[in-house]
């Protein structure tokens, strides 16, 4: 199973999978970090869709097309700010990951690539949010055998390495 993850340094928006994730706000309407690049790289018919939508939850996830990216489909999810981890907010990125597990499912997607969701401007702390991250792969790679691909993407060397290090305790 630890064979179908993958992590990849660098920008999201080159990848060519079935779906990446995008780590938005709860307007679904554009936002800095990766929701910026996601949405320049993809052009103004993302927002046009993504307003249709009519917003996202956190912990919730929605998918729309991809238009310009390289990727067939995103999939918005809203992560948790951190409060110091005492305001739910593990539940919160869980369920935020495993909304995006179940809407890639729904959809066919067999190919699928998250950025640190939460772990930006909302300040989740990197190795807990990979933590996260990497247990819920583990569980959605048991229950849906249709995903071939689950690909991480640090965006720093910072974060590659804790994403390495995680994926060597959670996938011994
Ligand atoms: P959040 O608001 O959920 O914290 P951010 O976009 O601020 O979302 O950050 C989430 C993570 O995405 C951060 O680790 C940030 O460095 C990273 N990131 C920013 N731009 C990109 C990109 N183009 N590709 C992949 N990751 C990115």
């Amino acid at each position: 199973m630890k064979e179908k993850i993958e992590i990849v340094q660098g920008d999201i928006t080159k990848l060519a999978v079935d779906a990446v994730v995008n780590a938005a706000n709860n307007t679904l309407l554009g936002g800095g970090g990766v929701d910026g690049a996601i949405h320049r790289a993809a052009g103004p018919e993302l927002v046009a869709e993504c307003s249709s939508l009519g917003g996202c939850e956190t912990g919730d996830a929605k998918i729309t097309r991809g238009y310009r990216l390289p990727a067939r489909h995103v999939i918005h999810t809203v992560g948790p700010v951190w409060h110091g981890g005492t305001k739910g907010e593990p539940e919160l990125l869980r369920s935020a990951y495993r909304r995006c597990f179940q809407v890639a499912h729904e959809n066919g997607i067999k190919s699928i690539a998250f950025p640190a969701i939460s772990a930006g401007v909302y300040g989740y702390p990197m190795d807990k949010a990979c933590e996260i991250a990497m247990t819920e792969a583990k569980k959605a790679l048991e229950n849906y055998p249709e995903l071939e691909k689950v690909v991480f993407v640090p965006f720093s060397e910072g974060a590659l390495k804790v994403f390495q290090e995680t994926f060597r305790n959670v996938f011994p």
